[in-house]
């Protein structure tokens, strides 16, 4: 038995980062990342920068 193996394709790094999503004011939850993302700017971890943007970007309201 041979299992299909799923082509993991990184995609590339941007060369531009993305322009920082916008808090949702009221929401604790993207308040929460935000606070999170600057101490993440403050500390150059561009990855958990990253991390905290989708987590605002892909908060449902
Ligand atoms: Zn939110």
């Amino acid at each position: 038995m041979t299992e299909p193996r799923p082509t993991m394709e990184k995609a590339p790094l941007l060369g531009m980062p993305l322009p920082d999503p916008e808090p949702t004011s009221g929401c604790p939850r993207c308040r929460y990342w935000a606070r999170e993302r600057t101490d993440a700017r403050r500390a150059d971890d561009g990855a958990r920068v990253s991390d905290c943007n989708v987590h605002i970007r892909r908060h449902p309201h």
